[in-house]
């Protein structure tokens, strides 16, 4: 059957076989059902509604915020041989006035709208005229009143029930909770949706976490041992940190670029495109930069700060490995993060209740960074989902990090604080545990501390990470008032008593380990000559047809021709990713690249 589902994955899209939920949610959709599809970045999501808009014939009716996008998502369906177009405010009135006409016409299976311009009324009366197969809308979560994205328009969207009450809607998001689900449903009138929701788990990212030490350092270790060459995210807290970064890194030799709110709309406009359409490129950013960055072949997001929450952590982290290959997430945390984290929930603006919640998500969020277990089990739980085994590709289950009876030095920390006052930041602290003799010691008088120049058997970096993993436990909190003041909790008591031993996690000084780079993409040495002649032809094609180089082909696609060296039609269209269309424009060139490596 040419329309079949499975037909059209094979031939359009070029894929042996469905994704796990994707066959069912497609057969929900073909048959005319409603559908709340809840999955991970990189799950498979837009397939569940582009199947079915060209298998029920007519047009398929996309709604999307993320007009920046729109561009390559329509480019990346043409080259498939999709008939797809797009309306919104960047579109002149020649090219509005063709696309409304194919929509009339039924020409066009797929159409993106922005939320903005589906609600006018010229909209609505051109749809109610067309012949339409479905309205997916996507990023439903922005329909949310209490989410980070809320969009006001998205409320209007009731009114595709009310008025296309045939139509079949299939709404989708990777939002995780439930309270959002709720509000999706109740405000989109899905309530006789079908729900298909996947698990959260994104095997294919390698989550690490460390102990800052010369950040610059570590970075730049990661960056030339494991990434030359790979697209990726680096995230900063400040603005000025990034664009300090962004410049270290291009003096560096690499190709990065700022992104941060305050710079003009156009310079962000110009790097994220950039970041978008080259292959080899690292954009240096702000939270600012974010949703809807669905370049499939990030290979790495690191982050130098400490994340506010674990919710934007797994955001931010999930952009990487979006095709499916191997990503790794990298985060740096030191002390000063925790200090300055705590400090700014406490004096954000909201009631106690608001605040307590916001320290509640850093303690969350510290808890991961301190655990000495697999560190998937913990982020999956948060988001309700329980992971029996340990994952194995997280840098706690690859290499499985050293503890040790700290009960003596806790206690001595804790004492510290506890006779200086509770008035003190872990700098001073760490001065009293060393002894060390300098103004503000003499000025408070505390050589007199009995603790004073107990912990001198530690350096003063080993006792930050006790202190760090001490506000991560709960024992000590951050006083808001001070100066990152540290103050003892109800649960250092039994600790304090000496009734508790307590076994801390050793730093990892940045040892080069193996085991780690174990799931990383990596291309054997012997390789690499054609990898990177696939890599430049793919550019190349890229340039011609003015689209980004994964449009052409994604980077697994490229690995599996890298394997398979197919030297015929047959055997390249085999390869996933190779669909007719694709084998038809593109075989040829491809064909030829690993026909001059195989002979010469
Ligand atoms: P999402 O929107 O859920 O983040 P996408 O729809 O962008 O995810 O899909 C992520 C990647 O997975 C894309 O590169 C897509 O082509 C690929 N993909 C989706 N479904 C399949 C499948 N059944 N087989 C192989 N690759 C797939
Ligand atoms: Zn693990």
């Amino acid at each position: 059957m040419l329309n079949s589902p499975l037909h059209i994955l094979q031939h359009t899209f070029g894929y042996d076989s469905f994704r796990q939920p994707q066959e069912k949610i497609i057969d929900c959709v073909v048959a005319g059902g409603d559908a709340l599809v809840l999955m991970p970045t990189g799950g498979g999501k837009s397939l569940c509604y582009q199947i079915p808009a060209l298998a029920r014939g007519g047009v398929g009716v996309v709604i999307s915020p993320l007009i920046a996008l729109m561009e390559d998502q329509v480019s990346a369906l043409r080259e498939l041989g999709v008939n797809a177009g797009y309306l919104n405010s960047t579109l002149d009135w020649d090219s509005t006035w063709h696309t409304e006409n194919a929509i009339r016409n039924g020409e066009l299976s797929l159409v993106y709208i922005a939320p903005e311009r589906l609600i006018q009324e010229r909209t609505l009366a051109l749809l109610q005229e067309s012949p339409i197969s479905l309205f997916a809308i996507d990023e439903a979560h922005c329909v949310a009143q209490w989410g980070h994205d809320f969009r006001a328009d998205y409320l209007r969207l009731s009114l595709l029930h009310e008025t296309f009450p045939t139509i079949p809607r299939i709404a989708l998001t990777a939002t995780a909770d439930e309270r959002t689900r709720a509000e999706i449903i109740e405000r989109l009138s899905l309530t006789r949706a079908q729900q298909f929701i996947s698990g959260f788990d994104r095997p294919n990212i390698q989550y690490r976490i460390q102990q800052k030490n010369k950040p610059r350092d570590q970075l730049l270790n990661f960056l030339r041992s494991e990434q030359q060459g790979n697209t990726g995210i680096i995230y900063c807290l400040s603005r000025k940190k990034v664009e300090d970064t962004a410049e270290w890194l291009t003096q560096q030799g690499f190709n990065a670029l700022p992104y941060h709110a305050r710079m003009s709309a156009n310079a962000r406009q110009t790097n994220q495109h950039r970041f978008l359409r080259e292959d080899n490129i690292i954009i240096v950013a702000t939270i600012a930069f974010g949703m809807g960055i669905d370049k499939p072949d990030v290979r790495f997001v690191v982050h130098l700060d400490l994340p506010k929450s674990v919710e934007a952590y797994y955001q931010e982290t999930g952009r990487g490995g979006r095709d499916g290959e191997p990503s790794t997430a990298l985060l740096l945390y030191g002390l000063e993060d925790v200090v300055k984290l705590s400090q700014m929930a406490e004096n954000s603006e909201g009631d106690e209740a608001f605040k307590r919640q916001e320290q509640q998500r850093l303690y969350a969020m510290l808890g991961i960074c301190e655990i000495a277990s697999c560190r998937r089990q913990v982020l999956l739980r948060y988001f309700g989902d329980e992971m029996p085994e340990p994952c194995g590709n997280c840098d706690n289950c690859l290499e499985a990090p050293d503890t040790w009876n700290a009960s003596e030095a806790v206690q001595m920390a804790l004492s510290t604080v506890y006779r200086s006052g509770q008035r003190f930041g872990a700098g001073h602290l760490i001065d009293i545990l060393r002894g060390a003799d300098n103004e503000k010691i003499r000025q408070f008088g505390h050589q007199a501390l009995s603790t004073y120049g107990i912990g001198n058997k530690l350096s003063a970096n080993e006792w930050r990470t006790i202190f760090r993993q001490l506000i991560a436990r709960g024992l000590l909190t951050v006083d808001h008032e001070g100066y990152g003041c540290l103050r003892l909790t109800e649960s250092c008591r039994p600790i304090l008593r000496g009734a508790e031993t307590i076994y801390l996690r050793k730093d990892k000084v940045s040892k080069k380990s193996p085991l780690l780079r174990k799931k990383v993409l990596d291309i054997a040495e012997e390789d690499m000559g054609l990898w990177n002649a696939l890599r430049q032809c793919r550019k190349q094609l890229a340039d011609e047809n003015g689209v980004p180089p994964y449009v052409i082909f994604h980077d697994s696609t490229l690995r599996e021709m890298l394997e398979k060296r197919p030297l015929q039609d047959y055997e390249l269209l085999n390869i996933s990713g190779v669909g007719d269309r694709k084998l038809e424009q593109f075989g040829e060139a491809f064909i030829d690249v690993i026909r001059e490596f195989e002979y010469t």
